[in-house]
Order: structure tokens, then C-alpha cells, then sequence
């Protein structure tokens, strides 16, 4: 790391004690930030990366709610509008056991960047609780998320914060915070939540982006080395929403997927994943996977090990944070990989990052890789503020667009600062420089 900013951020993991994962995504960014700071005195004069450390607020609450049999529970809940400089803060919410304030803060830190990346006008943040959804009912469900808006939904607004859906929070749990943020402002705001209902201000194409628009990103990746998916064998972590969508998009350009997990296991089908059979089992029976290998001739459900041993060409992780170390790496290096994107939100351990570095493995981080997710919100948003609704095809033409604006931007970028095809060096500078920018020009805020 360049020794000017060593002492940033020291400052930064003893100001935030304790919050592992936020300590991560900094040090990741600040490595690549070195030669920004050459060319640029400037952000160095204005302290931009001490105020870009520190989120502009930071939101905690008590969540109380109520189960089916009418005990008590109290969670916790979060929202850090981590930076305005380039529009209104924007990012997810996620409900999972792990979360506490190092999670949110890191999440809302990579999103500063990945927004800047999407070239739309919106801003970084991230909210969520420890609440864990597995397991309860749609009343329970929807009862905590009414407690969960009815703190929430006086910091957020069109022009102020506009969450969405993350691990935990999909289209059922946006139409409950969207019902009770409705019922206590008394506005049919559209604009304040993204990933609704097609039926009442949705977008087409959101619930698919984030997983089709990892895909299109790891597509430009190969076409740099005269490559494509037709052919690849494809693995993929996680079978939610980012990863069911990675892998229909992956097959449909001519992919095999032969394996997903989930917190349980993974499964191998080396015909390729019914994608069907995975999406009704996980979204409509909120389902395992053990049943997927029950139902599948030819699949095997695999517990203990890990997803990563099994070998493939192209591996998407589409679960979590750290769930790709630095030993998956080097097998899945040895076991024949040419390239990795990353469906998650830094799904790889930074000795991982290193290790496909170092192999001359394609590699394309979160906050590039999966930025169509969020983009696709910003379509959302574009679509509520002109009463229209678009075309799936017009939609997934501007996706791809974006995706490929992305990829470009960070192939150009790290061409410019001396790192060729490093999308991770790409992707951190060209993120920074435009939120830098944009902070310098309103002034000291
Ligand atoms: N949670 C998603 C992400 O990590 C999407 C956020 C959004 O649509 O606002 O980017």
C-alpha cells in the first residue's frame, strides 16, 4: 500500500474496532489507490479518503415483533447512508443472523463504488438486521418488516435513500416495508424502495440483473482472450436469486452449470442445472437443496467439503462474503480456470484475489461483476419518476449496455494506471476518481 495512505487507514480500522469485513473492503480499495494520489494531489489536500471512511450517517434501531405463537422478539436494524456525492444513497437491505454494523459497513462502502461504476446517479448505502428469516411464516415475516419500516421510513424517501432487497429481503419482503412505508407517510411513493411488484412500480428484469448482469461481465472478461461461455463448465455458489439468474444466463450462452450450493451443502448435475426445477424449489417452496437431488436423476447432493472443489472453467460465486479462500483458489486454479466474477459482495478472500491474480486468472470483482443489480434498481427509479414501464427487451438492452460500459470502464482504467486487465485496480479507481470528484466539487461536506 502507498505509505500516504498507510496512516489513513490506520486511522480508520482503530476508529472502527472490531468490524472485520469493513476493515477488508477499505484495505482492499486503499491498495489500489496509490497512483490515484499522484495524479492527484487534490484529494489528498481535501482529506477526500478520511471523509469518504466515515459514513455521513448511521442509523441503529430496535426492531421488536411479535411470532405465531405471540412471544416477543427484539432485533436489531440498520441503515448507513454511507455517501450522497453522486446521488441519493442507494443499496439493499439484508436479513441473516450475521449482519451487525462491520457487515453493513462494509456493504455500504463497496456500494459507494459500484454505483459510481453503473454511471447512474445514485449515491452509497445499506441497511439490514440480524433477523433470520429461515424458518418463519409470511405473517411473521410480515410483521417484522412492518416494525422494521416503522422506524426506517423517516430517513428514506425518493430524493433521500432507497433501499432494496439483499440476502434475506426479496420481492415479498419489499412489498411489506413498501405496504407499511405507504401507510404511515400517507404517499404512494414509488421511488423510495426498488425491487417491487411488477404490477405497482417494478421494473422488468430487476429480480434477473444482478445474476444475468454477472454473466454479461464475465463474457467481456473472455472476449479479451478470444473467448466465450459456449463450451465453459460453469460452478456456482449459492441458489438464490443472483445465482438461479447466473446460472439461466450462463446455460442460454451455451454454459454447463454443474454445480450451486446452499448453507447445507452443494449439488453436482453434470447435465447441467434444471434451472425449473432449482427456481421452484428454492423461490416457491423455499426449499433445500437435498430435495433438489432427490428430484433430479443424476445429481448428487455433496455435504461437507466445499463447492470449490469441484472443477470447472468458470466459477461464479453468487452466496456470501469469504466464502472463497485462498485454498478454493489454488484448487480451483490447478483444477483448470480461466476466469471468476463475482456474483456476491466480495464473495473472495483477499488472499484468493491474490491468487488469481497472481495464476492470470480473468478476474472481475463484486463491485464491477454485480453492479446490474443495482443498476437495474436505477432503471427502476428512472421508470417510477417518468410513470412508465418498460419492455423486457428495452430493459435488458440497457442492462447490457451498462454492464459493458462497465467492464470497459475498468479494462481502460487499469490500462491508464499502468495495471492491464487488473479489473480489480479498474474497478476501485475508476469508482473513486468519480465520487472524489463530485465530493471535492460540493465543498467540505
Ligand atoms: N443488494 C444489491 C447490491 O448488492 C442491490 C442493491 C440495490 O438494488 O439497491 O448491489
Amino acid at each position: 500500500m502507498d505509505s500516504r495512505l498507510e496512516g489513513i487507514r490506520d486511522t480508520v480500522l482503530a476508529r472502527n474496532p472490531g468490524e472485520k469485513e469493513f476493515h477488508q473492503a477499505v484495505i482492499e480499495v486503499f491498495e489500489s489507490l496509490g497512483p490515484v494520489h499522484d495524479r492527484h494531489p487534490e484529494f489528498l489536500e481535501g482529506a477526500v479518503l478520511e471523509r469518504l471512511c466515515e459514513p455521513e450517517r448511521q442509523i441503529i434501531f430496535r426492531v421488536p415483533w411479535t411470532d405465531d405463537a405471540g412471544r416477543v422478539h427484539v432485533n436489531r436494524g440498520f441503515r448507513v447512508e454511507f455517501n450522497s456525492a453522486l446521488g441519493p444513497y442507494k443499496g439493499g437491505l439484508r436479513f441473516h443472523p450475521s449482519v451487525y454494523l462491520g457487515i453493513v459497513k462494509f456493504l455500504g462502502f463497496e456500494q459507494i463504488f459500484k454505483n459510481a461504476l453503473t454511471g447512474m446517479p445514485i449515491g452509497g448505502g445499506k441497511g439490514g438486521s440480524d433477523f433470520d428469516p429461515r424458518g418463519r411464516s409470511d405473517a411473521e415475516i410480515m410483521r417484522f418488516c412492518q416494525s422494521f419500516m416503522t422506524e426506517l421510513y423517516r430517513h428514506i424517501g425518493e430524493y433521500t435513500d432507497v433501499p432494496a432487497g439483499d440476502i434475506g429481503v426479496g420481492g415479498r419482503e419489499i412489498g411489506y416495508l413498501f405496504g407499511q412505508y405507504k401507510r404511515i407517510t400517507n404517499r404512494y411513493e414509488s421511488g423510495v424502495l426498488t425491487g417491487k411488484g411488477i404490477s405497482w412500480g417494478g421494473s422488468l428484469v430487476r429480480p434477473e440483473a444482478t445474476g444475468y448482469g454477472t454473466v454479461i461481465f464475465a463474457q467481456e472478461m473472455l472476449k479479451t482472450r478470444g473467448q466465450s461461455f459456449d463450451g465453459q463448465r460453469v460452478v456456482v455458489s449459492g441458489s438464490g436469486n443472483v445465482a438461479i439468474h447466473a446460472i439461466a444466463k450462463a446455460q442460454s450462452l451455451g454454459a454447463t452449470v454443474v454445480a450451486c450450493s446452499d448453507s447445507a451443502g452443494y449439488v453436482v448435475d453434470e447435465a447441467g442445472i434444471d434451472v425449473e426445477l432449482l427456481r421452484h424449489i428454492k423461490e416457491v417452496e423455499r426449499g433445500r437443496l437435498t430435495e433438489y437431488a432427490a428430484r433430479r436423476g443424476g445429481a448428487t447432493h455433496v455435504t461437507g467439503g466445499s463447492v470449490w472443489d469441484v472443477n470447472g472453467t468458470v466459477a461464479l460465486p453468487c452466496a456470501t462474503q469469504n466464502e472463497l479462500d485462498g485454498d478454493a483458489a489454488a484448487k480451483l486454479v490447478s483444477n483448470g480456470l480461466i476466469a471468476a466474477a463475482e456474483g456476491a459482495n466480495m464473495p473472495s478472500t483477499r488472499e484468493a484475489v491474490s491468487v488469481f491474480q497472481e495464476a492470470g486468472i480473468l478476474f472481475g470483482p463484486g463491485k464491477a461483476a454485480n453492479a446490474g443489480g443495482v443498476a437495474t434498481s436505477a432503471l427502476e427509479m428512472q421508470q417510477n419518476a417518468s410513470r412508465d414501464s418498460w419492455t423486457f427487451e428495452h430493459t435488458e438492452q440497457r442492462l447490457t449496455e451498462i454492464m459493458v460500459g462497465i467492464h470497459d470502464r475498468c479494462a481502460a482504467t487499469a490500462d491508464e494506471y499502468g495495471a492491464p486487465g487488473n479489473y480489480v485496480v479498474g474497478a476501485n479507481i475508476g469508482g473513486f476518481v468519480k465520487v472524489a470528484d463530485a465530493m471535492l466539487a460540493q465543498g467540505l461536506i
